[in-house]
């Protein structure tokens, strides 16, 4: 018999039964008067959760589609854009900011760290910027971006709109919105929110939205706020067809959240996140992200001497758990682990046991306990 794969990339993450049986459901009408109330009252539980007097906007399509929903409402075509990059999705907003024909500037980490704060705010002096676009957790490195620190920078800039990707943050990572000067946050479903892939959610600010005001009508048609805002105060009505189920599923993904308390959440990602890097570490990996950056929701881990990457998550697959590739310049040379979402003591003590009995097959034959060993110690702390 084989064994189970447990689902241990940085998203989609594993999907929890009462998320799934949301999914099972039978379809409704979008008109159905219990799904226009759930809908209202997903809308209203994000503009809670994540605290912004704004609007929240879900629909289908994946954190990419969030991505150009983010820039495109709050910019014009030629207007100046600061990117701060910590990595591959960092790049994408470069790409994605030039294709848009805006005039970008970019600061970039060598991989593994942070742009400092400092640099940030130096160029912030340098121009006008309306926007600047900072990834919270950037998942090809495993770092996250001192956020509240920049937030409070670019509460200086009263031109500059702060967009954030959340995508590998999001329900993980603390982000207030109001509170930390995020006037647009950008995610998906299918990371710390343990949904399926497909939806595409974007939480824009007051600032936000009365910028895409000023800007009367703009180019790109399916991720403009005006279309969607009326459908978001009124999900009666009728833009595009909502994704019914996945709406559902994320409902039951915030009513978990709601039922743990979004501050034990955070905290819960960092307890598991330090032991699970110890852990590692324990077995004689390293981990790419600098150490005071270092991400909650993944870990970044670099193989010791002597391991073949394709082997060693071909046999760790066979043993039960899937992990990610490295991206760009770390391909070959690393492995993703996700640790985020909705996942328990049982999904870690199996990975990190599944990890040992491949570097044990790889004839790393010292290593049988020693990681569960760290990690059930840190856990119990
Ligand atoms: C996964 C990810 C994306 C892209 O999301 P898709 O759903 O794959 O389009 C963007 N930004 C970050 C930080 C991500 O981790």
């Amino acid at each position: 018999m084989k064994n189970r794969k447990l689902v241990m990339i940085p998203g989609p993450t594993p999907v929890v039964r009462s998320i799934q049986d949301q999914m099972g459901r039978e379809t409704v009408a979008f008109g159905d008067p219990d799904f226009i109330r759930d809908f209202k009252e997903l809308i209203e539980d994000l503009k809670d959760i994540f605290k912004t007097k704004g609007q929240a906007f879900v629909l289908a399509g994946t954190g990419t589609l969030a991505m150009e929903m983010g820039i495109a409402n709050v910019v014009k075509e030629g207007d100046e854009v600061l990117v701060v990059s910590h990595g591959f999705f960092g790049d994408r907003y470069v790409e994605l900011c030039e294709r848009k024909g805006l005039k970008v500037d970019v600061l970039e980490a060598e991989w593994g760290k942070i742009v400092p704060v400092e640099e940030i705010e130096k160029k912030l002096q340098e121009k006008n910027y309306k926007a600047i676009t900072v990834t919270h957790v950037d998942t090809s490195t495993g770092v996250c971006a001192p956020l509240k620190e920049i937030g409070e920078v670019v509460k200086k800039f009263e031109d500059t709109l702060l967009v954030v990707d959340g995508v590998c943050a999001t329900a993980a990572e603390p982000e207030y919105l109001d509170d930390m000067g995020i006037d647009v946050l950008i995610t998906g479903s299918q990371k710390a929110f343990g949904v399926a892939p497909g939806l595409a959610i974007v939480l824009a600010g007051p600032k936000a939205l009365e910028r895409r005001k000023s800007l009367g009508s703009i180019k790109d048609y399916y991720v403009d706020f005006e279309k969607w805002a009326p459908i978001m105060e009124d999900p009666s009505k009728y833009f595009g067809t909502p994704p019914v189920n996945l709406i559902w599923a994320l409902k039951e993904s915030l009513r978990i959240i709601k039922e743990e308390g979004v501050e034990n959440r955070y905290k819960r990602h960092i307890k598991v996140a330090r032991a699970m890097q110890a852990a590692l570490e324990e077995l004689g990996f390293s981990l790419l992200a600098e150490k005071e950056y270092r991400a909650v929701t993944l870990s970044n881990v670099l193989y010791m001497d002597g391991i073949e990457d394709g082997e060693f998550r071909k046999i760790l697959a066979e043993e039960g758990a899937v992990v990610a590739g490295g991206l760009g310049q770390y391909a070959g040379k690393m492995f993703r682990l996700g640790h985020m979402g909705n996942i328990d003591i049982h999904d870690l003590v199996s990975t990190m046991s599944a990890i040992e009995r491949t570097l044990y097959r790889l004839g790393i034959k010292d290593v049988l306990g020693k990681g569960v060993g760290k990690l059930t110690e840190e856990l119990l702390k």
